[in-house]
């Protein structure tokens, strides 16, 4: 508990008030509680980027009040500091009782393009859902978190982002004493699969309820006209909820991207990519890579992702069938067919992206298996002779049908080139049937194959500078080029490359 209660600041003219749809619902879904001042803030980064998105005053941020607020030393009048309940299942066990064990919900800001935006304290101190842990981040995994927000942003793929990062001056005691840091996250909202299974577990079906209106209200207002008057607006909502999840996960797929810790409390209901912990980008593409050090038996692998997309949301599919039908059976028959939206958005999201990264156009007389064909060859010959995921598809991505040796810089990423050029002629035959310039393709290419995803080993980079050094310069080179990925940056193009075998990074480790 915090030692000092911090007091209401009396100037808050330069930070909007905050307002709480999530704190107005009932009591039981959360603790409040105030942030544990801090000895020593530093304000280390602010997200300018961010800042503007939600119409924020950097100048106040960056200030003497500002910093107060994201170290959660005193906090604007308006704040309403609460942690959320949730439970979950962690590897596939059900943990009744989770909740935010280090995460401080102030409120939430409407940002210019008038969305409503959650901003939380992450390692703001302890909270009735600590349980045995300090309530505390270290700088290492929050700047893993702030970059891959960005880099994820960047991509264009939802996410959740760092607004800042304060370093607290305190040290955190992991397996050895680390630094100390606050993370401020901004997101669509906090509310978790897991925060359903909270209140289905003990039979709170009124809480559900009440939770599946507010989601309805804040991320599905589509459905509310036609569906909360009379339809079956929670059959609707479980589909959209699945809709989303499964474009998602289509989306990491086509990056590279593993989050590596996809417990139900670790998936945001929505959409958004939520809780980077011990996640990763992948250099070699393999369907199994694993990076979390946690992940003994390769639940969250690369390539189980999908499945387990649909794991999650049968829990919650779970939580909702008293809210489908008063009959068990057919609320079971409703869950499953809401269930089938996942599958629906995932496999042209995926099945589609991939036939794009090649460069392919789905048109009439394009035949489409044999498109897929040719791409899932590509990645058979990737994963059997190690080609990078990210410059194997950017590389393809500059080739022109004219000069076949355009093709050299992508066959030497196989340890087989030979391996390479068989594929290659059945694709440049296949692309030589789209009638198109190279540039239009190329064009087209460019702007689905990134040329930087955040590396490991430059993560670590990052991390190693900060933490051993104080440096942040690594971290400014990054941001610069995972913020725009599909851009060229010519002065950093090293960061485009893989790393060198000392530099390969095995595993990533939980953020705690
Ligand atoms: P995560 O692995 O970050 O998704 O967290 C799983 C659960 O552990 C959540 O309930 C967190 O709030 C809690 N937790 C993680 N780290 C800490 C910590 N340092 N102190 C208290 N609770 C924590
Ligand atoms: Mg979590």
């Amino acid at each position: 508990m915090p030692a000092t209660k911090p007091a209401a600041s009396p100037t808050t003219d330069s930070i909007p008030p905050f307002e709480h749809s999530y704190a107005a619902l009932p009591e039981h879904f959360y603790a409040p509680i105030d942030p544990a001042p801090v000895r020593k803030p530093l304000l280390l980064r602010l997200n300018q980027a961010l800042v503007e998105e939600l119409g924020l005053d950097a100048d106040w941020l960056a200030g003497p009040d500002g910093v107060a607020m994201l170290a959660g030393n005193r906090l604007p009048a308006t704040a309403r500091p609460i942690a959320m309940a949730y439970a979950g299942h962690q590897f596939g066990q059900f943990v009744p009782s989770l909740g935010d064990g280090r995460a401080i919900l102030l409120g939430e800001v409407i940002d210019r393009a008038g969305r409503r935006r959650d901003v939380q304290l992450k390692g703001a101190g302890r909270t009735p859902f600590s349980r045995s842990g300090d309530g505390r981040a270290v700088l290492g995994p929050v700047l893993r978190e702030y970059i891959l927000g960005e880099a994820m942003q960047g991509l264009g793929i939802p996410t959740t982002r760092a607004l800042a990062i304060v370093a607290t001056g305190e040290p955190v005691f992991r397996e050895r004493p680390e630094p100390g840091a606050i993370l401020t996250r901004v997101a669509a909202s906090h509310i978790r699969v897991g925060t359903f299974e909270y209140f289905a577990r003990r039979g709170d079906i009124e809480a559900v309820r009440t939770l599946a209106d507010h989601l309805i209200r804040r991320h599905y207002q589509t459905l509310r006209e036609p569906d909360l008057a009379g339809g079956e607006p929670y059959a609707h909502l479980l589909a959209a909820i699945a809709t989303r999840q499964g474009e998602l996960i289509a989306r990491w797929l086509l990056v590279g991207f593993i989050h590596g810790v996809m417990n139900t409390d670790n998936m945001a209901l929505s959409g958004e990519t939520i809780d980077y912990g011990p996640c990763a980008f992948m250099d070699e593409y393999d369907p199994n890579q694993v990076y979390s050090s946690i992940d003994h038996f390769g639940r969250y692998a690369y390539g189980q992702q999908p499945s387990i997309g649909l794991w999650n949301l049968t829990q919650l599919a779970n939580c909702l069938l008293p809210l489908l039908d008063d009959d068990i059976e057919e609320a079971k028959t409703k869950a499953h067919s809401a269930l089938d939206a996942y599958g629906k958005a995932f496999a042209p999201a995926y099945y589609g992206g991939l036939r794009a990264k090649i460069g392919l156009i789905d048109q009439p007389g394009s035949d489409q298996s044999a498109d897929d064909d040719l791409v899932q060859d590509l990645l058979g010959r990737m994963a059997a002779h190690r080609a990078d995921f990210t410059n194997t598809f950017r590389l393809l991505s500059d080739v022109t049908l004219e000069d076949p040796t355009d093709l050299e810089p992508v066959r030497h990423g196989f340890t087989d080139p030979t391996a390479f050029d068989a594929w290659a002629k059945q694709w440049r035959n296949r692309l030589a049937q789209q009638h198109e310039t190279d540039t239009e393709r190329q064009t087209r290419m460019r702007a689905l194959n990134p040329a930087f995803i955040p590396r490991n080993h430059r993560v670590q980079e990052v991390i190693d500078a900060a933490t051993e050094r104080g440096d942040l310069e690594p971290l400014e080179q990054l941001l610069a080029v995972v913020s725009r990925p599909y851009d060229e940056h010519p002065s950093l193009a090293a960061y485009r490359n893989p790393p060198e075998p000392h530099e390969v990074v095995q595993q990533t480790f939980c953020g705690t």
